[in-house]
């Protein structure tokens, strides 16, 4: 008997027929920043970077770490997303090249300190109320210090997947304003996957794209999903009308039915929230989730499948499974569900050939 595990297989081919798609709606000026910060998405930092970087113009990610391991294997922009916090790691990014967002006061007083104007995107608020420059405080600076420098102007959206928003016009008409009066010479950027979808006119000269790569994004079906999570049938069992499944009894069975387990539960990183009837895979066939999840189990609802076995896999998403699926149907973003996925669950990263 082999060992068996759950595992998380990542296809490399997906991600580029994703930044394919996505780069057709840009304009021809914009260039196309791939968003991998948090390990890309919970895709394997290093290995996306070698498999995608032909098609890059640079790489957006938040921790400085991270940004260093991208170094190693990188001559393209290297965007931090957060820019720095301390001298030190100013003095870090300096040696290696990062470009930096300065996207309050403190962190200005860092670079002007440093004297350093390379590489720098300024971060407006404009109506995020998160990170960001108001815009009176923008204007103040870059009237005294920013307007004989290169630089690029950013901000980033609180609803670009929701085209009845109408907060996407009023941050867009903000931030038109301000760069009008600003020097001809700076970049801009606006755009994550919600805009370059909905928005392709706002995609100026950078967009900063990430779940769209991962086939995350929900509103869009050409998209694939790069990542299958997949997990054995380790349990068959026929139930009765009435009989009830998994903790606190949550599924009563309404006929007879046939229950598989799968050997994988919350402790791998599939939420204890998962709704009855989610959508799962087994053997090219749609199966559904019968019984809260356990920490290392879910129970799948069979009954209507002539062939399943023990060993069988059953996919909770995959390319044929998209992801966005399980995300909506359970009110959770892609975004969570990628970078959940816990260390015990087995990575096999494809390879490209
Ligand atoms: C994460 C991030 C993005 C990428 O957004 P997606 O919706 O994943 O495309 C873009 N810009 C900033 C500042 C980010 O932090």
């Amino acid at each position: 008997m082999t060992s068996i595990n759950s595992e998380l297989i990542i296809d490399p081919i997906i991600f580029r027929e994703n930044i394919s798609l996505l780069k057709n709606k840009l304009n021809d000026s914009s260039k196309f920043m791939a968003v991998i910060k948090s390990d890309a998405y919970g895709h394997h930092l290093e290995n996306i970077v070698k498999d995608i970087q032909d098609l890059s113009d640079g790489f957006g990610v938040v921790r400085i770490d991270e940004a260093k391991k991208i170094r190693k294997l990188s001559n393209k922009k290297i965007l931090l997303m957060q820019g720095v916090y301390s001298k030190k790691d100013l003095n870090t990014s300096i040696e290696n090249n990062f470009d930096l967002v300065v996207h309050n006061m403190n962190q200005f007083e860092i670079i002007k300190d440093a004297n350093h104007y390379e590489g720098l995107w300024f971060k407006l608020n404009t109506g995020m109320n998160r990170l960001g420059f108001e815009t009176n405080e923008f204007l103040e600076i870059y009237e005294q210090y920013l307007h004989d420098k290169k630089f690029t102007l950013m901000t980033h959206l609180a609803s670009s997947n929701d085209t009845s928003s109408l907060s996407n016009e009023s941050q867009f008409k903000i931030f038109e304003d301000i760069s009008s009066k600003l020097n001809k010479s700076i970049e801009r950027s606006i755009a994550n996957t919600g805009c370059i979808m909905n928005y392709p006119n706002k995609t100026y000269d950078w967009v900063r794209c990430g779940i769209g790569i991962y086939g995350g994004y929900i509103g869009d079906d050409k998209l694939k999903t790069a990542m299958t999570l997949r997990s054995p049938i380790v349990n068959l069992r026929n139930i009765s009308k009435g009989d009830k499944v998994g903790y606190d009894g949550r599924a009563v069975a309404q006929k007879d039915m046939k229950i598989a387990s799968v050997y994988l539960g919350y402790a791998d990183g599939l939420p204890v929230s998962i709704n009855d009837g989610t959508s799962v895979m087994v053997n090219d066939e749609i199966a559904s989730v019968f019984g809260k999840v356990s920490m290392d189990l879910t129970t799948i609802d069979v009954s209507h499948l002539d062939k399943c076995s023990v060993g069988d896999w059953c996919e909770f998403f995959s390319p044929k499974l998209p992801i966005t699926n399980i995300a909506s149907s359970n009110n959770l973003i892609s975004y969570y569900l990628m970078t959940s996925v816990k260390s015990r669950v087995k990575k096999v990263y494809k390879t490209l050939d």
